[in-house]
């Protein structure tokens, strides 16, 4: 008889599986799962810990996951990332078209060849919409703006990697003013958010990054955007050192939705603004992967945090 010998997991062994198991359910598409009462009772906790960051005179808006099309592709979403973006589709025409299409849905016909875009697409960060909102007020007072927003994000980027989810919750501080305004509140939060990580007790570093910006001249935007240092993010090791994950970003969009949205102070000054965003779904799967999936035996620091 062959005894098969179970080994011990190695500490390098890729804890995706069990990770997977215990705070998920599949839907049927990868990157996108049910979740599970342990996992969503460490979200609910981060939330609440980002919440008690927020500054006094932050404005909230909770968004739902789509927002309008005309606004997205006003803010050239289509020229950086056309490759992530999904649009909500539905079913046009008469009574009879309509039931012809979903009627081969029963027939093992394709009933999608007759969608047709709405004038929905699914948000793909969170501070998109917040910018049209400030504009709609007019002058950009002196103070300028600062807002705390949030909704569940979708780029079409499907992955087996339970740090790369299509569908995910974005939260963000967003920094609508001058340069000097919206350098300071980045500076700020660079450090603050280290400190956060730090009670989380995640393993960090904070680098210069560029967004993935579609096909080759997308390479170039990601170059100038690395020579302005516009986008840093906080970055965990979980795969491995060499391949973290960013679970925050913070970015300086410079005058690019001031001068879409017509956003401009009392002298005519054109506004510049700033986001620091934060992967709600990307800092509780940190959390379970570097402590393990009983956050009672997660280390004293992270506990206190998050109020376990
Ligand atoms: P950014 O706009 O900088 O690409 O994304 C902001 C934050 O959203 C990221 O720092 C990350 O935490 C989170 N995020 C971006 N893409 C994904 C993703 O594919 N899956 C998950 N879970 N979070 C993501
Ligand atoms: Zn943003």
């Amino acid at each position: 008889m062959t005894v098969m010998m179970r080994s011990k997991p190695t500490p390098s062994a890729d804890p995706q599986p069990l990770l997977l198991d215990t705070l998920f359910r599949p839907m049927g598409a990868d990157g996108v799962y049910a979740r599970t009462q342990l996992y969503e009772d460490v979200v609910e906790r981060l939330t609440l810990m980002i919440t008690r960051e927020r500054d006094a005179r932050a404005e909230v808006f909770r968004f739902p996951p789509v927002m309008s099309r005309r606004d997205l592709e006003k803010g050239g979403y289509l020229k950086s990332f056309p490759n992530l973006l999904a649009c909500a589709c539905a079913l046009h025409g008469s009574e009879a078209d309509i039931r012809a299409a979903a009627n081969r849905a029963t027939t093992g016909g394709d009933w999608t060849s007759a969608l047709e875009a709405t004038d929905l697409v699914l948000s793909p960060a969170a501070c998109y919409p917040v910018y049209p909102i400030a504009a709609a007020r007019g002058i950009v007072p002196r103070d300028g703006y600062l807002f705390d927003v949030a909704c569940d994000c979708f780029r079409r980027e499907p992955s087996r990697d339970l740090d790369r989810l299509q569908s995910f919750r974005m939260r963000e501080y967003v920094r609508i003013g001058t340069p000097a305004q919206i350098t300071e509140f980045r500076e700020a939060w660079l450090t603050r958010a280290q400190d956060l990580a730090a009670q989380l007790a995640l393993p960090c570093r904070v680098e210069q990054a560029s967004d993935p910006f579609f096909g080759r001249t997308g390479q170039m935007m990601a170059i100038a955007q690395l020579q302005q240092s516009l986008k840093f993010e906080l970055l965990v090791p979980l795969h491995s050192e060499s391949r973290p994950t960013a679970c925050m970003s913070f970015n300086y969009h410079r005058d690019h939705f001031g001068e879409t949205w017509e956003l401009a102070d009392a002298e005519g000054a054109v506004s510049h603004t700033g986001c620091v965003a934060f992967g709600m779904d990307r800092l509780a799967i940190a959390l379970f992967w570097t402590h393990g999936l009983d956050p009672k035996s997660w280390p004293a620091s992270a506990r206190q945090a998050l109020g376990f």
